[in-house]
């Protein structure tokens, strides 16, 4: 069940099968080479789920932000709560990735990328972001009703659905879930 995903694929998985909340995040580390403490809890913890070992996850991490805030920076200051994410500082505690019922009950403030962004984008970000990963006009609309109705879930199944052409019973509960069952199909 767990797999192992190298740095190399990272791209091209979070372009295929990435839920919403997890893209953003990805697109805003790439962009701005950086990303504050709830947006690398979020997407830190699912890239572990994912299956990116630790070694790994530093590379990942040091090479965007050793752009923004240099390397020194990053090992002094971040390297830490991804070692720390992985078990291997504090308390050692293994920690597992959010549910999407974490990520929703979340309140992301000014300049965070983190949370649902079901619940949490305007309407027109929203519509942006879902024509990006190529949701047909006839979805669109049968996610924005579930939004106006607070099934953020329920719109998160509809654009896999709509994305991978196929039905999703199950529903969304996991961002992981969402992950492991696209690369089920995709497979
Ligand atoms: Fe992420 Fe869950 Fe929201 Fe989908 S419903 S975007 S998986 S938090």
């Amino acid at each position: 069940e767990f797999s192992e995903v190298s740095i190399k694929d990272i791209n091209q998985i979070a372009k295929s099968s990435f839920p919403l909340c997890m893209r953003h995040l990805f697109e805003k580390l790439r962009e701005d080479h950086h990303l504050k403490h709830g947006g690398r809890m979020q997407l830190g913890l699912f890239l572990k789920g994912v299956g990116l070992k630790l070694e790994d996850a530093l590379a990942f991490w040091k090479a965007e932000f050793s752009q923004k805030v240099g390397a020194e920076r990053f090992d002094k200051e971040y390297a830490y709560s991804i070692r720390h994410n992985y078990g291997r500082e504090g308390k050692r505690t293994d920690y597992t990735p959010y549910s999407c019922q974490k990520i929703i009950s979340s309140t992301p403030g000014v300049g965070d990328h983190h949370g649902c962004p079901y619940r949490h984008f305007s309407e027109e970000n929203l519509r942006a972001a879902l024509c990006r990963m190529g949701v047909n006009s006839g979805a669109m609309e049968d996610v924005m009703e579930k939004v106006r109705n607070r099934h953020y879930q329920l719109a998160c199944t509809i654009t896999f659905e709509a994305i991978h052409g196929s039905s999703y019973d199950a529903g969304i509960n996991h961002p992981n879930q969402y992950f492991t069952d696209s690369q089920k199909i995709l497979k």
